[in-house]
């Protein structure tokens, strides 16, 4: 059991449904458990897609890896998460999906929320002409010391 999730009740389930509606997203069966343990609790997370895969499992839904991945990037499409890339190798789904700079802890490969408001740009590029800028996503690596 990871409890880094929401456990599978019905309440649980009716709180990831409702989460599905706002989107307009069709509750499959295997997308109202995803979207239960995601956010079936009311917290926010920050998850990967094996995470939510291993957690998929050890609470009974059978479900594929390239699933769990196809269903967070139609939850990222449906505006109910953010995808923020770490490298290349790794992605991060996060329930909040208002703007706000991360932390990357480089020993333990998480990621956690660092404060906003506190992050300033005083510049930025202009956007190349026939584009705006959609997002600015921060990350900031941390090595403990
Ligand atoms: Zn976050």
């Amino acid at each position: 059991m990871d409890h880094s999730f929401a456990s599978l009740t019905d309440n649980a389930l009716q709180t990831g449904t409702a989460w599905l509606a706002r989107a307009n997203v069709r509750p499959t069966r295997q997308r109202t458990s995803l979207a239960a343990l995601l956010v079936g609790d009311g917290q926010d997370r920050h998850v990967t897609a094996e995470g939510l895969f291993l957690a998929a499992k050890s609470s009974g839904e059978a479900v594929s890896l390239a699933t769990v991945y196809n269903t967070l990037r139609a939850f990222c499409d449906a505006g109910l998460m953010n995808e923020i890339t770490v490298d290349a190798t790794r992605s991060y789904f996060d329930t909040c999906t208002e703007d706000h700079p991360h932390y990357f802890w480089e020993d333990t490969q998480e990621l956690t929320d660092a404060p906003s408001g506190e992050v300033a740009f005083s510049r930025l590029p202009d956007p190349p002409a026939g584009a705006e800028i959609a997002r600015v996503d921060v990350v900031i690596r941390l090595r403990r010391c």
